[in-house]
C-alpha cells in the first residue's frame, strides 16, 4: 500500500544483498555509460564549495557503474551523498534519525502528518495530490525503527524539481495542524460523527493501521524480538505505535518531536541518477537549508550493553484459523546480538555467513531444523538482520508444538557446535559468491531506490555509505581472509554464537482469549479516556468531529502545487525490437538488451490439456518441481548446481486474460496458422499456463538448460518426506500472507465468477487455493499427492505446448539459439499430443506482422456465463478487506482507456476521501485490470458493508459529473507515470510474450488515453458501473460480522 511501515522495510533490509540490483542504462554500453557519468562527476574535487556545501570525497565505484560524491552542508552539518550514474530514473531521498523513547508511534504519526500540508503548499494532503500531478516512478515514506525516510524517483527533470520542492517543504515546514493529527494519529469521536448521542470511539489512520499490522503474527513476533533483544534504548519501543499506547500521544509532543528530529543537523540527503548535482544542491540550499542554523542533536543510539547471561522470554498471540496444523502454532527462535553495522566488512562477512548457515537445502540449519519437520518453516525473523545499530542473527522455527521447544533449542545448540567443528564446503562458498556476482549484475528498474535502502541503516549510525557501495573491496577482503585462515568463518561462529551470552530465546504461543483480551483492553482504555471528559469536553469532541467531516468533504484547491501538464507526456512510446524465430521447432522470441552479460530464459507451457481435477494442484506442482531433485541429482545436489550455475530457476502458474476477449483460453503450440481462424477475434480468451523463469551468466547457459532438460526428462517424485517439507512451507507462507494482502484475496474472490480468467485465478491464487493447501498440509500421508505430480508433469512440461523467450546481449542472444536447439533435442522424447480439454480451438499469430509464422492456439469457452456472488470469509483479524468487481471490457476495447482514467480519478477525487479519510481505512480505491474487471477495494478497513455503499456513492459521484478538466488531466498523468515506468532489460518484451500486447497495441492504448473526454467518462460510468446494468461480484474478508450472517444473500465461508 501507499505507506509501508517497519516490517516491510525490515524485510528489505534482511535481504540486503538481494535488494541491490542494478538499474538499466538506456543509451550506451555499460563501460561507455560509466565513463560518461564518471566524467561529469569527476569535475568535483574534495574541498570544493558549492551552494553552501563542501565536497568531502569523490570515489569511482566501477562495479556499480557510478561515481559517489560525499558532501557536508557547512552551516547546519547536514550530510549529503550523490551517486552520479547514467540512468534517467533519478532518485531523491531525505532521511532523519528518529529515535522514539515510547510506543506512542510518534515518528510514524509524524511521517503521516508532515504529508498533510506545508507552509508553501497548505492544501490538504499535497503528497497524495502530487501522485496525480507528476510522472514519478516512485513516491513514498517509510518509518523504520530508528529513521524515517522520504524517497521519490522520476525520469523527468522538471518533475524532479517539482517533487523536490514539495518534499522539502513537507519535511522542514509542515503545518502540523491539530486536525491533521486527529485524522492521521488518533481521536475520540462519536461513532456517527453527525449524531452527538452515538457512543465515543477511537478513530485515526495510524491507530487502525497498527491494529491491522499487529494482527499479523509474524510481524508481532518480529516486534517482540527486537524490543527484547535491545531492551535499554529506542529499540525497546514500537516506532510504528502500539495501538493502545497511541492514545497517549498529544499534539504538543508531536510538534516537539518534529522540532528536534526533522532538522538539517539530523538529516541525510541522497540523490542518484543523471541529473546534475549542482542544481539539486542549489535548490535544497535555497528552499530549505538556508533557513536553519546548526543545532545540537540528541538522537544517537548508544550500543546495547551486553548481557552477562542469556535470557529467555515468552509472549502470546492470537490463534491462526488458517494455520496448516492447528496443534502446532508456536514459534521459537534464538537471537544473538552481533557487532556494529557500521563495520562494513564485518557486516558483509556476517551476512554471507548467515546465508551459508540458513539458506537452501544444503545449509546446516535447514538440514537440522526444517527437514525433521518439527515446525512448518523458519521463524519470521531468521538470519542476519542489519536494520538496528548492532546487527543480530536469529534462528528458529514457527509452526511447532509447544512441547517441542526444548528439542528445538537443543538442535540449535548442536548445530552451532557442528558448524564450528566442520565448517562449510568450498563449493558452497563459491556458489554464494557466484550468487553475489549475479545480484550485482542483475539490473532492476529502480536502482536508485535499492541503493537508498541499502545504505540507509549504516549511514543512519554514521557508517560510511561509500564504503558500503564498494562491494568488490569486501569480496576481495573476504577471499583474502579465508585464504589466510581456513577457520575464518568457524571462528566467527565460535565468537558470535557459541561464546555470546547476549542471546535471547523467545517463544510465542497462541492464546484462545488473545483477541478478547485485546478488545477488553481497548474498551478499558476508552472508558478511562471518556471518564476524564467533562460535558463541555464531549460537546467539544462532537463539534471537532463535525468540523473534521466538513473539512474532509470540502472541495479542495490544490492549485498551489506544482504540476506537469498532459503535454509534458511523450506522445509516442519507444519501441522494443523483437525477433521471432524458432528453435528445435518451438517458437522463440529474442530480445537483445544490455543485460550485463546475463541471459534470461523463459518458457510458457500451456495447461489446456490438463484434466480439470488436477488444476488445483498446479501451484503446488510449480512450487516443488525445481526442488525435488532430477536425473542423477538428489534435491541437495540440484540446489547446489542451481546456485553454482544460475541466478534462479523457478516455475509459476499464470493466468493471463486475453487482451481482446474475456472468455477464451490459450493453448501454446507450434502449428502453423489456420488462416480461417487466425482472424476470428470475437471469441474471448485467457492464457493459462505455467511460466518457467531462469537466469544465468552467458557462460553457463548450456549448464542451465541441461538442468531444465533433467527436470523435463526425469524429475524425481519419489520422496514424500521432501514433499512434506515443501508443502508445509508453502502452506505456512500462504496463511501468513492473508493479513498482508487481504485486499488482493478479496478482489480475486469478487471477480471469480465474472470471467474464466477470474475463475482460474481464484483456483491458483485465491482463498480456494489457501484452503486447499491447508487441507494438503493436514494430510497424514502425502503419497496420493505425490502420485498426481507425474500426471501434471506429462501435460505441462511438454515441448508440444511450449514457447520460449530469451533476453540477452546481442552475442548472448545469437548463441542462445544453438543452445536451445540442443535443449529441444534433449527433451524431444517428452513431446506428446493431447486433446485440449476445451473443444473450440482458434489460432493467433505470435507475430502480428507475420501471420504465416508461428502462432499460439487459443481455446474458447463461449459457453461461459458470468454470475453474481457475495462471499464473506470470517478470519481472526480486527479489520476488513472489502472488494466489489464489475465485468467490463478487455484491454483492446475502445472503452478500456476511459475506464482506466475513471478508476484513477474516482480513487483520487472521491474514494480516497470516503474510505481512508472519513472511513479510517488504511487505503482504498478502484482499479481497472487488463482482463476486463473494474474493481473497488479497501485495505485494513474498520468498516465492512458500509464500504460497499461508499463504492456505490463513488459511481453516483462519477455519473453526476462533479469533476473538472483538471481532475481528468491529473488522472491521466497518474496513469502515464505507471504506463511509462522504466522496464528492466530482463523484462523487456514480456508483455508481447505473455499477453500478446504489442508495441502497436500499446501505442493505440496510449492515444486513446490522451483522447479520453469528460463525455467518455460519464458514458462508461453509466453503461458499465450503474446498478442494474452491471454484472458484479462482492467479497469481504474480516472478523465475525452479524449483519452479514443475518443476510441470506451472502455466502459465509
Ligand atoms: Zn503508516
Amino acid at each position: 500500500m501507499f505507506r509501508q511501515t517497519k516490517t516491510v522495510l525490515a524485510k528489505l533490509q534482511n535481504v540486503r544483498l538481494k535488494g541491490l540490483h542494478l538499474s538499466w542504462r538506456r543509451r550506451s554500453t555499460a563501460a561507455a555509460a560509466a565513463a560518461a557519468a564518471g566524467e561529469k562527476a569527476h569535475q568535483y574535487t574534495a574541498g570544493q564549495q558549492i551552494h553552501g556545501f563542501t565536497v568531502k570525497e569523490v570515489v569511482a565505484v566501477p562495479e556499480l557503474f557510478l561515481t559517489a560524491i560525499k558532501l557536508t552542508h557547512d552551516r547546519t552539518g547536514a550530510q549529503y551523498l550523490h551517486a552520479a550514474r547514467d540512468d534517467p530514473n533519478n532518485l531523491f531521498s531525505v532521511q532523519f534519525r528518529t529515535t522514539p523513547m515510547d510506543s506512542t508511534g510518534v515518528p510514524h504519526i509524524l511521517e503521516h502528518t508532515v504529508l498533510c500540508g506545508s507552509q508553501k503548499y497548505p492544501c490538504r494532503d499535497p503528497f497524495f495530490k502530487m501522485l496525480n500531478r507528476s510522472l514519478c516512478t516512485f513516491m513514498n515514506a517509510f518509518t523504520a525503527s530508528d529513521y524515517t525516510m522520504y524517497p521519490f524517483s522520476t525520469q523527468n527533470a522538471k518533475d524532479f524539481q517539482n517533487l523536490l520542492s514539495v518534499y522539502l517543504d513537507a519535511v522542514f515546514f509542515p503545518c502540523l495542524r491539530e486536525q491533521d493529527f486527529w485524522q492521521e494519529g488518533w481521536r475520540l469521536e462519536n461513532e456517527d460523527p453527525a449524531d452527538a448521542s452515538s457512543p465515543l470511539v477511537f478513530k485515526g489512520v495510524v491507530f487502525n493501521e497498527m491494529k491491522g499490522a499487529f494482527s499479523d503474527n509474524e510481524r508481532l513476533y518480529a516486534q517482540h524480538l527486537q524490543n527484547k533483544l535491545y531492551p535499554d534504548h529506542t529499540y525497546s519501543v514500537v516506532s510504528g505505535g502500539e495501538p493502545l499506547a497511541i492514545p497517549d500521544l498529544t499534539w504538543e509532543q508531536l510538534k516537539d518531536f518534529h522540532a528536534t528530529h526533522y532538522h538539517p543537523s539530523n538529516a541525510m540527503f541522497f540523490t542518484y541518477g543523471d541529473l546534475p548535482l549542482e542544481q539539486h544542491l542549489k535548490q535544497i540550499e535555497q528552499e530549505a537549508l538556508s533557513k536553519f542554523e546548526r543545532i545540537q542533536t540528541n538522537t544517537r543510539v548508544p550500543s546495547q550493553p551486553p548481557w552477562a547471561s542469556p535470557r529467555e522470554e515468552r509472549v502470546t498471540c492470537s490463534p491462526d484459523a488458517m494455520a496448516p496444523d492447528a496443534a502446532r502454532q508456536s514459534t521459537l527462535c534464538v537471537s544473538y546480538k552481533l557487532g556494529d553495522i557500521t563495520d562494513t566488512f564485518e557486516a558483509f562477512t556476517l551476512s554471507l555467513l548467515s546465508a551459508l548457515m540458513t539458506s537452501g537445502p544444503n545449509a546446516p540449519f535447514y538440514k537440522a531444523l526444517i527437514e525433521p519437520k518439527i515446525g512448518t518453516d523458519f521463524s519470521s525473523v531468521v538470519g542476519y538482520d542489519g536494520s538496528t545499530k548492532e546487527a543480530s542473527f536469529s534462528i528458529g522455527l514457527q509452526g511447532i508444538a509447544e512441547c517441542d521447544a526444548d528439542k528445538v533449542k537443543n538442535i540449535i545448540r548442536q548445530t552451532v557446535d557442528s558448524i564450528i567443528e566442520s565448517g562449510f564446503e568450498d563449493e558452497r562458498i563459491e556458489a554464494l559468491l557466484h550468487k553475489t556476482e549475479i545480484q550485482i549484475k542483475h539490473q532492476s528498474s529502480n536502482f536508485g531506490l535499492s541503493l537508498a535502502s541499502y545504505i540507509a541503516s549504516s549511514w543512519n549510525h554514521d557508517g560510511d555509505p561509500v564504503e558500503l557501495l564498494q562491494i568488490n573491496n569486501s569480496i576481495r577482503e573476504f577471499r583474502r581472509a579465508l585464504q589466510e585462515n581456513p577457520r575464518f568463518l568457524q571462528d566467527k561462529v565460535q565468537h558470535y554464537l557459541k561464546e555470546n551470552s547476549h542471546r535471547l530465546t523467545l517463544s510465542m504461543s497462541p492464546d484462545d482469549s488473545y483477541l478478547d483480551k485485546q478488545v477488553s483492553a481497548e474498551e478499558r482504555k476508552l472508558r478511562e479516556k471518556i471518564a476524564a471528559l467533562s460535558d463541555s469536553d464531549k460537546k467539544d469532541i462532537y463539534e471537532k468531529g463535525l468540523r473534521l467531516l466538513a473539512a474532509q468533504s470540502e472541495t479542495q484547491d490544490a492549485s498551489c502545487l506544482p504540476t506537469l501538464k498532459v503535454s509534458d507526456i511523450a506522445p509516442t512510446l519507444a519501441a522494443t525490437p523483437l525477433h521471432m524465430t524458432k528453435a528445435g521447432g518451438v517458437p522463440l522470441q529474442l530480445c537483445e538488451q544490455p543485460t550485463n552479460g546475463l541471459v534470461y530464459f523463459r518458457a510458457m507451457c500451456s495447461l489446456n490439456t490438463l484434466p480439470e481435477d488436477l488444476k488445483l494442484y498446479v501451484p503446488l506442482f510449480c512450487s516443488v518441481i525445481t526442488k525435488m531433485g532430477c536425473g542423477s541429482l538428489d534435491y541437495r545436489q540440484q540446489a547446489q548446481q542451481m546456485e553454482l550455475k544460475t541466478g534462479d530457476m523457478s516455475v509459476s502458474p499464470q493466468v493471463i486474460p486475453d487482451c481482446a476477449h474475456m472468455d477464451v483460453f490459450e493453448q501454446v503450440g507450434s502449428d502453423s496458422l489456420d488462416p480461417k481462424l487466425g482472424h476470428c477475434r470475437l471469441i474471448p480468451t485467457v492464457c493459462q499456463g505455467v511460466l518457467l523463469s531462469s537466469s544465468c551468466l552467458e557462460r553457463n547457459l548450456a549448464d542451465m538448460l541441461q538442468l531444465w532438460a533433467e527436470i523435463f526428462n526425469s524429475p524425481r517424485f519419489d520422496d514424500p518426506e521432501r514433499l512434506r517439507v515443501l508443502v508445509m512451507m508453502s502452506a505456512q507462507e500462504l496463511a501468513n500472507g492473508i493479513s498482508y494482502a487481504g485486499h488482493v484475496y478479496a478482489m480475486t474472490r469478487a471477480g471469480h465468477l465474472l470471467t474464466p480468467a477470474g475463475e482460474l485465478l481464484e483456483t491458483f491464487d485465491g482463498m480456494d487455493q489457501v484452503r486447499f493447501m491447508k487441507r494438503i498440509a493436514e494430510m497424514s500421508d502425502l503419497t496420493p499427492v505425490l502420485r498426481m505430480l507425474p500426471r501434471i508433469k506429462k501435460h505441462l512440461l511438454n515441448p508440444e505446448n511450449m514457447r520460449c523467450a530469451v533476453n540477452a546481449t546481442p552475442q548472448g542472444a545469437s548463441e542462445s539459439v544453438l543452445h536451445l536447439e540442443n535443449f529441444m533435442t534433449d527433451v524431444a522424447g517428452k513431446r506428446k499430443r493431447f486433446k485440449a480439454v476445451r473443444p473450440n480451438v482458434i489460432q493467433r499469430p505470435l507475430d502480428v506482422n507475420n501471420i504465416s509464422g508461428a502462432c499460439k492456439t487459443l481455446v474458447a469457452d463461449s459457453n461461459f456465463q458470468p454470475c453474481h456472488m457475495k462471499t464473506f470469509f470470517q478470519l481472526p483479524f480486527p479489520v476488513n478487506f472489502v472488494s466489489e468487481s464489475i465485468r467490463t471490457v478487455p484491454y483492446s476495447h475502445k472503452d478500456y482507456a476511459s475506464l482506466c482514467v475513471l478508476a484513477r480519478m474516482m480513487t483520487a477525487k472521491f474514494l480516497h476521501g470516503e474510505i481512508r479519510e472519513k472511513g479510517g481505512a488504511y487505503g482504498g480505491g478502484a482499479k481497472m485490470a487488463g482482463g476486463g474487471l473494474f474493481s473497488f477495494y479497501s485495505y485494513r478497513d474498520p468498516n465492512s458493508v458500509q464500504t460497499l455503499s461508499a463504492f456505490g456513492k463513488g459511481v453516483d459521484w462519477a455519473k453526476s459529473g462533479k469533476f473538472s478538466q483538471q481532475d481528468i488531466d491529473e488522472a491521466k498523468l497518474s496513469i502515464f507515470s505507471a504506463v511509462d515506468s522504466p522496464v528492466a532489460p530482463s523484462s523487456k518484451g514480456m508483455s508481447v510474450f505473455l499477453s500478446g500486447i504489442t508495441d502497436e497495441m500499446k501505442q493505440r492504448h496510449r492515444e486513446r488515453l490522451f483522447d479520453v473526454t469528460r463525455g467518455n467518462l460519464l458514458d462508461v460510468a453509466e453503461r458499465y458501473l450503474s446498478v442494474g446494468s452491471k454484472t458484479y461480484g462482492v467479497s469481504i474478508l474480516g472478523p465475525e460480522n452479524d449483519a452479514i450472517k443475518k443476510d441470506p444473500s451472502w455466502v459465509v465461508k
